[in-house]
Order: structure tokens, then sequence, then C-alpha cells
């Protein structure tokens, strides 16, 4: 189907959430797809931090294939080999106690301030409050904007979620100041994705940390690792960069490799917070998105995340020799490029228009390239950049 056709059919049927680029998606290999027109495109987003191993991934359809010819969805209530597995492989590389497996990462948000307000109810009986950071980002439900830390999310659905306050990244004086008994937990990112690809100074996520677990103050650490997990960084999880030890961690994206998929994980501490009947999900944790979870979880090994960090800086070092690239941001495959002059979105819709899928963030470019893309689609994908940022 031609591309004006499917644009009709889409527009003049979904809602208009979203501002599409003129592009259809519609086979694809690795981080090269093709077009509804028939051209190759490279993809430097992966559907926004989803397809870690890429288009067509021969391990992952396997693994996914295998388990929808046995069973595609059991619900809750009982239980699964491919799930069961997938829990202990996931909490055992991890490091975690247990997890929560849900459907996207505003619902692994979700379970994650449920269980910080449950926690401190069965602990204290009052505390509600949690401190996000200004210019986070922590998904689209009620609860989940009203975390995310931007005054544009905060319009046209008053009344918005009661017991969130905002901290000013990299102030910790301020974050003493707010850290108060009637606060039960901070959710943080160690890089703000839709924020820009801001990183969050790494002393001040370590001076947060001290603070929370301090005798009396007993504030639960949450890492919202939903874009910057999974291997995204080059490590597992981006706060193994910072050196801490989070309580709570939520992740989504890049754990399904496209099937939908998040995951709430707990230490000890919280384990058995969320009992029968506090808490659930009808889809979460299918055993297909499982199955195919589990393969891409096993693909993560230290070789393959050096090979993420690797990556990382062959784009930064082209980036440099660009004229128009002001300062590179991010860690690993996860990259945000402040331009000098030209506007970031401008050049976004034209790259898309000329076989190159690149995203945005606030005033940047951002990559969020499938981490199995190889050097030769960087290159064609930089080469076709260079048209834009050298001129
Ligand atoms: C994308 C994102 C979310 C929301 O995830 P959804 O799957 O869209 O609900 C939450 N937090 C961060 C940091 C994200 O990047």
């Amino acid at each position: 189907m031609a591309l004006e056709n499917i644009k009709n059919l889409a527009d003049n049927s979904l809602m208009p959430t979203y501002a599409h680029f003129p592009v259809s998606i519609e086979s694809g290999n690795g981080a090269t797809f093709v077009d509804s027109e028939g051209n190759e495109v490279i993809d430097f987003g992966s559907g926004i931090g989803v397809n870690s191993l890429g288009y067509n991934n021969d391990g992952w359809i396997n693994a996914v294939t295998e388990q929808l010819k046995k069973v595609q969805h059991t619900s809750n209530l009982y239980y699964n080999s491919t799930v069961a597995e997938y829990a202990e492989m996931l909490t055992k590389k991890t490091g975690f106690n247990r997890v929560f497996l849900c459907n996207s990462g505003a619902e692994a948000n979700e379970c994650a301030i449920k269980l910080a307000r449950k926690y401190s109810f069965d602990k204290y009986g009052n505390r509600y409050n949690i401190i996000t950071l200004v210019n986070s980002f922590h998904g689209r439900t009620m609860a989940t904007i009203t975390a995310t830390g931007q005054e544009h999310y905060h319009k046209f659905f008053d009344p918005f979620v009661q017991g969130f306050k905002y901290a000013e990244s990299g102030n910790i004086e301020q974050f003493v100041e707010m850290a108060d008994d009637s606060v039960c937990a901070v959710i943080l990112e160690v890089v703000q994705g839709e924020g820009g690809v801001v990183p969050t100074d790494f002393e001040y996520l370590k001076a947060v940390e001290k603070i929370c677990n301090e005798k009396d103050i007993d504030i639960l650490l949450i890492i919202d690792e939903v874009q910057t997990g999974m291997g995204r960084t080059g490590k597992l999880f981006a706060y193994e960069h910072a050196g801490i030890s989070p309580d709570v961690v939520t992740s989504a994206k890049g754990i399904g490799n496209g099937l939908p998929m998040g995951a709430c994980l707990c230490t000890e501490k919280c384990a058995n917070i969320l009992t029968a009947g506090t808490h659930g999900t009808t889809f979460g944790g299918n055993p297909v998105a499982c199955a195919g979870a589990k393969y891409i979880l096993s693909t993560l090994t230290d070789e393959f995340l050096n090979e993420i960090t690797e990556k990382g800086e062959y784009i930064r070092k082209k980036l440099s020799e660009f004229p128009e690239v002001q300062s590179v941001t991010g860690l690993g495959l996860m990259l945000g490029i402040e331009l000098k002059t030209k506007n970031a979105g401008e050049i976004a819709k034209k790259c898309s228009e000329n076989g190159l899928l690149i995203l945005t963030a606030k005033t940047k470019l951002r990559m969020l390239p499938p981490l199995v893309i190889t050097k030769g689609e960087i290159d064609k994908g930089m080469e076709i950049l260079s048209q834009y940022l050298c001129e």
C-alpha cells in the first residue's frame, strides 16, 4: 500500500495523539527496514529504544514462536514454566529479590509508586509524598504524568494525583530539605531521556542514596530504568555506572524487543509489600513476551555490553567531526546531540525523507539505535546525517 493511502487510513481513524513522520515501516532486518515505497531506511531510533535486537532477529523470533505454539496467555491465576523461568533469570541476573511483570513503562512505575506508598503505610501509617526531579519523565497515566516533573504535562487533566514534590537535579541541599518524614520514596532517572538526554550527576545520585538510607529517614530509592535499562548504556542497568544500590528499579522499552513488557524489581526489604489482592494485571507477564525477553536477557553478556559501549564511542567520535554539533550527552547507545544553529525537529524530518530515522528530545537530536546495529549501518546512517550537520 502506498504511503498516501496508509496516511489517509491512519489519520482518519487513529486519535491524533501523534505527529507521525512521513514514513511507514513495513519489514526489516537488524537496524535497517524497508518502507512502504520499497526504500531501505537506517533506524537510529529502534521504536524509541525498544527494538534492542533490531528487526527480524532469528533467536528472538524462534523463542517467541516456539512459545506461541504452546500457549499464548494464561492469566496470572496460573503458573507457566516460561514465565517462572524468566522471573528467576531476571532476578538472579539483576540481583533483585522479586519482580512484578507488566506491560509498559508507565505500568512498571505505577507498581513502584503503589509499592512505595504501601511500604510506608504498613510501616509508618501516613508518609505518602514522593520526590521526583524537575525535567523527568515517568509515563502517561494519571499518576505517572503527575510524577513527571515537567509543567506542560500538568495541564488539562485536573485534578492530578496528590503527593508528588519536584526537586532540582543536582541540588542536594534542596533534597535534604524536602526529604522530611512525609516522604516515602524518590524516583530518579540516571539519564533523563525524554527530558533531553540529560545525565543526572553521579555524586548527586550517591548523596541521595545516602540520605535515603539514613536511620529514621527510610526513603525508598526508585530508579526509573525504562529507557536506560537492559543494556542500553553499556551496563545492564545505568545505575551501575553511578555505583548505587536502589531498592526498586523499573524497566520496560528494551526489555521485550517490541512485545509489550515492563518490570518492577525490588530488593528483599520490599519483597512482600504488594500481596494478593493489592496489585495485579491481566496481560502482564505474558508467556510469549517472557519467552522473547528471556532470549534478550541471555544475549546481554559482558562481551555484548562492551560492544555497546564501543559502538557508542564510535558514534561520538564521528559526531565530533560534524561542524554543526555543539555537544553530545548520554551513555552507551543513548545519545543526545545538541546543535549549534539548526532545528533538531526539522533535521529529523528531513532525515526521515532521506533514508534515516533519528529521534529528538527537547531541542536535541536523540539516538537510540538497536543494540545490534553494525558498523556498516552506523556509517550509512552517519553519512545521511552528515548531509545536514556538515553543510
Ligand atoms: C518511555 C518512558 C516511560 C513510559 O513508558 P511507556 O512504556 O510509554 O509507558 C517511563 N519512564 C521513562 C524514563 C521512559 O523513558
